[in-house]
């Protein structure tokens, strides 16, 4: 089946499909299953990372799956505990392989943990792969603006994306903006809110069953129509399809102002600030 998904165009030209899978918190055994699912519904984007543990599980499907490799977008993570200009070439080296992949179309340094204070090396280490054509494009995840203005004072490539939790209890106003100023597209992680509380809010509930569909569906459009791109995650596959199944109807400026009025600066992650950990 072939994508239904339209791109985001980075600003260094790359696409990129605005929905793709996230697979944290899924074992390497179940990721092969789970990721050879979205494939077949229709994903072409896939979000792991070095820390999730299930890189080789993600290669798998990738490899069994049929789909010529340069339709797939494949993302991963840098972890903390590998910053630095060498340990980060290691560690792509490392990701890379577990992957069975001989390329990366993006590579995100998965936080900034500023009390290490080497995310400018990491990234001077991400200019060198993106210069040797090892990654089609490199970005953050988790950098607040004033992180990403070091960056951008310090280094040469403006990051592609930044990766960032955002769901309608935490929408993330102040940084979207920076972003669009700066031209790095906003990518939103734990977009349904892990699934939990968020889906069961009534004013969420009555626009889906205003529009004939499920409270998941109305979350990832309210997101597409901000323009953010999002990595639903499932292991049910039934919720794998529901999820890509958002392309063929829209929220109205009600329905929108009504999720907007559901902020409450709520994380669910920890503060990017000061997360630090190894
Ligand atoms: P999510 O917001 O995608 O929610 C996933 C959960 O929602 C599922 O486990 C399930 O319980 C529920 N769910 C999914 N589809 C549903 C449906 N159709 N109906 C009802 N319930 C449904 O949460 P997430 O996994 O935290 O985030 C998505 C992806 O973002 C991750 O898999 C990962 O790739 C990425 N992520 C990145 C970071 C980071 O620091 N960069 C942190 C967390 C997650």
């Amino acid at each position: 089946m072939s994508s239904k998904v339209p791109p985001i165009i980075l600003n260094n030209g790359v696409e990129m499909p605005q929905l793709g899978f996230g697979v944290w918190q899924v074992p390497d055994d179940e990721a092969e299953q789970a990721v050879a699912t979205a494939l077949e519904a229709g994903y072409r984007s896939i979000d792991t990372a070095a820390i999730y543990g299930n890189e080789e599980g993600t290669g798998k499907a990738i490899a069994a799956s049929g789909v010529p490799r340069e339709e797939i977008f494949v993302t991963t993570k840098l972890w903390n505990s590998e910053h630095g200009y060498d340990a980060t070439l290691r560690a792509f080296d490392a990701s890379l392989e577990k992957l069975g992949l001989d390329y990366l179309d993006l590579y995100l340094i998965h936080w900034p943990t500023p009390a290490r204070d080497k995310y400018v090396d990491t990234y001077k280490a991400f200019e060198k792969l993106h210069a040797d054509g090892r990654v089609r494009a490199i970005g953050v995840s988790n950098f607040e603006p004033e992180h990403l203005r070091r960056l951008i004072d310090e280094t040469s490539v403006i990051p592609a994306v930044d990766q960032i939790e955002l769901h309608p209890h935490l929408q993330q106003r102040a940084a979207r903006e920076f972003h669009a100023e700066q031209g790095i597209a906003t990518e939103a992680w734990s977009p349904l809110g892990q699934g939990k509380g968020l889906l069961e809010v009534p004013a969420i509930v009555a626009i889906a069953q205003k529009h004939g569909r499920t409270p998941a569906q109305v979350v990832l459009r309210w997101h597409l129509q901000l323009g953010t791109i999002v990595i639903p995650k499932s292991v049910t596959p039934s919720r794998i399809r529901e999820n890509i199944e958002v392309f063929d109807f829209s929220l109205d400026t009600e329905d929108l102002a009504a999720i907007s009025a559901l902020n409450e600066d709520r994380r669910l992650g920890p503060d990017p600030s000061s997360f630090n950990m190894a």
